[in-house]
């Protein structure tokens, strides 16, 4: 029984979806206007990880996230960089995907642009004044927080906790209360626009989200995830919003809120500047690796970043990798009934470890107990070629769900020239004419490439 820790209630509680098998997932996507840094990829991984369990577990899972490709920080950046808004907002959701490709995260089912979803936002803009939510003012129309009595209960914030934290979308002196939200903003001269009943402008935040999943999953759902930094105002708001619209409660079963990454002690976040990019990270250490990071650390649990811990978990992959190699190649006599390593028992032991609010620091753990009791069968030449298979497939299956453990190394591609120098010194080798041979081996080394002669054929190498 699968438990999960849901916000709204502060528990964790039993997961039962809507409907039987069928999974609807909502996150939170990025604002394209720079590129991704290491705090989105550990919200991404987070949920992809959670994903892949779900679907493990034979759940059919539609996830979707939203691209917030207008916005105040858009046209900021444009501005700043003299291109226009769509500019900047394509080539930074290309950018957010190539990440997510290298990352190894392909669990989502549709990502949903704000832009294409302009009628479906009007429309809900327009059910909320006309339900009396909503009211007009002459830069835009807003959300009158007062009127939503369950306002702050997903935050536990009171409306007056809830009067701070407004953005600059949402300012305007006129407003009822200070906490009042902008749900459709009339544009200034320059600024990208959309018709709309109420003049020319552009969605507020928190409107789009609630227009995407009203239109993909309905008015109720199974599970919104995001980082917990957007529980208030953003998903307090997405609950406003839908549930006066609907009259239907609750719009989320399961909220699920993905822990910081932090970087002494502080939130990394664009505004700081002490942000490390997706792409920064990767140019000095592999995708597996933020995946194992991630992963090891409890998802609701902060993880400060730093040197020590990347160093550790490089170590920990290097460790993994050369148990796999070792249980691959080894060539035990052991009789393959002995069981010495009832692997079983890790599997239980892992969905155990998972059932209980996706509990992988434990999962992780106790990949390093089977790595640890494995390494030593192997010194002792007792692991059974049986429970060799078994603890592959096994790691196969773990993987299936964490997507670290078995990547394939990229194949180096040889070019067809040096293929066919190889063959070439092949023929001579085998007439006998060395000197040849090997000036052609000397002439591969020129190039890059090394050549060794095995039982099997030569095998070619780069570098
Ligand atoms: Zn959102």
């Amino acid at each position: 029984m699968l438990k999960i820790y849901n916000t709204l209630s502060g528990k964790k509680e039993e997961f039962r979806p809507k409907k039987g098998k069928t999974v609807n997932l909502f996150v939170c996507g990025i604002t394209p206007y720079d590129f991704a840094h290491i705090g989105h990829a550990r919200t991404y991984i987070v949920f992809d990880m959670i994903v892949k369990y779900f679907k493990e577990k034979g759940y059919d899972v539609f996830y979707l996230q939203n691209i917030t490709d207008i916005d105040d920080k858009i046209i900021k950046r444009a501005k700043e960089k003299k291109v226009s808004v769509w500019k900047i907002a394509r080539d930074f959701e290309k950018e957010y995907l190539k990440d997510m490709k290298t990352l190894k995260i392909d669990s989502v089912t549709k990502y949903a642009r704000a832009t294409d979803h302009i009628k479906e936002i009007i429309s809900q803009v327009e059910r909320l004044l006309k339900k009396g939510y909503a009211y007009q003012l002459k830069d835009g129309i807003y959300y009158d927080i007062k009127k939503f009595k369950n306002y702050g209960r997903l935050s536990r914030r009171t409306i007056i906790q809830a009067e701070d934290a407004v953005s600059r979308i949402d300012e305007a002196k006129e407003k009822r209360n200070k906490g009042d939200f902008c749900l459709w903003k009339l544009s200034k001269v320059g600024e990208p626009a959309w018709p709309s009943p109420w003049g020319d402008g552009r969605p507020g935040w928190h409107i789009e989200d609630t227009a995407i999943t009203e239109k993909y999953f309905g008015p109720q759902y199974d599970i919104h995830g995001g980082a917990q930094d957007l529980i208030f105002p953003h998903h307090e708001a997405e609950i406003a919003q839908m549930e006066a619209i609907s009259n239907k409660s609750p719009m989320v079963r399961y909220w699920i809120h993905s822990g910081f990454l932090t970087v002494k002690g502080r939130k990394m976040a664009k505004s700081r500047g002490n942000f490390i990019t997706i792409k920064d990270f990767l140019k000095k250490y592999s995708p597996r690796l933020l995946r194992l990071l991630i992963i090891k650390n409890h998802y609701r649990s902060p993880i400060d970043y730093n040197e020590k811990i990347i160093l550790q978990t490089k170590r920990e992959l290097e460790r993994i990798d050369e148990f796999i190699t070792k249980v691959k190649n080894q060539k035990s006599k052991v009789k393959t009934t002995t069981q010495n390593l009832k692997i079983s028992n890790f599997q239980t032991e892992f969905e155990k470890a998972m059932e209980d609010d996706f509990n992988t620091p434990k999962a992780i753990a106790l990949i390093f107990n089977l790595v640890n009791k494995g390494n030593s069968l192997i010194a002792q030449n007792k692991l059974s070629p049986t429970e060799a298979k078994k603890i592959l497939n096994f790691l196969k299956k773990v993987d299936k769900v964490f997507n670290f453990i078995l990547w394939e190394k990229p194949k180096e591609k040889i070019p067809k020239r040096v293929i066919k120098l190889v063959k070439i010194r092949e023929d001579f080798r085998k007439k006998g004419l060395w000197k040849m041979a090997d000036k052609i081996r000397i002439n591969l080394k020129k190039m890059g490439y090394w050549v060794t002669d095995t039982k099997e054929g030569p095998k070619i190498k780069k570098g």
